[in-house]
């Protein structure tokens, strides 16, 4: 599914890109140092790759973000017709992705992975890097609390758009799709398929622009390394650590806990009968790649009826993300501490809420969750050459995250799945 391009798989080429873009790097910081060349290649070569990659990036999260929230609450308002699963599938969705939110971000404050490297480095990187990179850290004034919650609500939607005011926008898209929802009149239904022909347009889209991934990932670790040498990857080796300790937790504690609490199932079973889904979601590190192993597994092998399956992994695919969410909520954070960047509790409140919202509007694809990364770094003041830095392992963290992404899709059936039982069971008995 990943691979396109002749031969090796996309992955592949994502790993060559951060092997020979780091390998050069490193060796140039060693033996040559400052020198005139050296600057003139990151200034024209390098840095102009990775500014062309984020800004591809940048170009589809709004039409991205908006459609995906739109068909999302669409979907949801369509399941009145299957009774209470669309009610329960939002609960479960908003309750189960904060808990990984909280997860990641705790291990993240408790292990600072990006706090090590002096901080003028990260100043630095800062003064050499893009345009973009001191524009952002030009408009790094704090703003407070009440406007923050403020801001929430655009008062000009294309405005909030235009400023990449990502929470704004996405709010806008809330309020558009609850609407469309009620609504139910000829005009809203196109109105909804057009949403569905801008998204699967967009996932188009990220497919190409996910293709000059390599390059760009060759290209931004050249100019990283080259300045900033070894010490970098040993701070990416701990980004890299802390993450898939956070999605292990969550995988492997959390889960259990809520298939037994509430969805009578052990937790041996239930990875048993998961496993040709999760095999094929790290492999693929695609959720919508894996949906129909999903579908199938989860009622097959998890016994799920098929009503409640077929909603719940189905709309889950794309909005119920608890790895992406993790993920979003531990990179955002170890870029802050890289970067030096200072953030309030109340701004990681804000993180915590984007990286629900973010979940929900990122595609079920390989890389899925990057342009809405770009999109919270710059919300947060974060430089978004950031993701320069990660891109180069996330083929490793995207498999494992995706891995999570359906493990959660599945367990949440098999618990909705019960409830609806037992409220079946409780109509049937009822006299008259
Ligand atoms: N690859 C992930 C998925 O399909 C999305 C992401 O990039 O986080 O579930």
């Amino acid at each position: 599914h990943t691979s396109s391009g002749p031969g090796l798989s996309l992955h592949t080429r994502m790993l060559l890109g951060f092997i020979v873009g780091a390998g050069a790097g490193l060796l140039v910081n060693f033996f040559i140092g400052e020198a005139g060349w050296v600057d003139a290649l990151i200034h024209y070569v390098t840095d102009p790759v990775g500014q062309l990659f984020l800004r591809l990036l940048f170009m589809l999260v709004i039409p991205l973000v908006f459609s995906a929230l739109v068909l999302g609450v669409v979907e949801i308002g369509d399941a009145k017709s299957l009774g209470r699963i669309g009610g329960k599938t939002l609960v479960w969705i908003l309750v189960v992705t904060a808990f990984a939110v909280l997860i990641g971000m705790v291990c993240v404050n408790v292990l600072q992975p990006g706090t090590g490297l002096s901080q003028d480095v990260g100043q630095s990187l800062l003064a050499a890097g893009s345009e973009r990179a001191a524009d952002v850290a030009s408009k790094r004034e704090g703003v407070s609390g009440i406007d923050i919650l403020l801001n929430i609500v655009p008062k000009n939607p294309v405005a909030a758009a235009a400023n990449g005011d990502l929470i704004a926008v996405m709010f806008f898209a809330l309020m558009f799709g609850v609407a469309a929802t009620v609504l139910q009149t000829d005009g809203t239904r196109s109105f909804v398929s057009t949403v569905q022909g801008i998204y699967d347009i967009c996932l188009k889209l990220i497919g190409w622009v996910i293709e000059l991934a390599p390059y760009a990932v060759a290209a931004l670790l050249f100019s990283i390394t080259a300045k900033l040498g070894v010490d970098v990857l040993v701070q990416l080796a701990r980004y890299v650590g802390t993450v898939i300790l956070a999605l292990a937790i969550h995988f492997f504690v959390v889960f259990p806990i809520l298939l037994k609490l509430f969805g009578g199932m052990s937790p041996r079973a239930f990875f048993r009968g998961a496993e040709p889904a999760l095999l094929t979601a790290f492999s693929t590190s695609s959720s919508s790649a894996t949906l129909p192993t999903t579908l199938k597994v989860t009622e097959e092998a998890l016994g799920v009826p098929r009503r409640v399956a077929r909603f719940v992994c189905t709309l889950g695919a794309t909005a119920n993300m608890n790895g992406t969410a993790l993920f979003e909520g531990i990179t955002v954070l170890f870029l802050a501490q890289f970067f030096g960047v200072d953030l309030s509790l109340f701004q990681q409140v804000m993180i915590l809420v984007m990286c629900i919202l973010g979940s929900i509007g990122a595609a079920g694809v390989p890389g899925g969750s990057l342009p809405v990364i770009a999109m919270i770094l710059v919300m947060f003041k974060i430089p978004p050459e950031g993701i320069g830095l990660i891109l180069g392992v996330d083929r490793l963290l995207d498999m494992c995250r995706t891995v999570v992404n359906v493990g959660g899709d599945m367990a949440g059936s098999v618990v909705i799945g019960r409830s609806e039982a037992a409220a079946e069971a409780r109509a049937a008995s009822r006299p008259g």
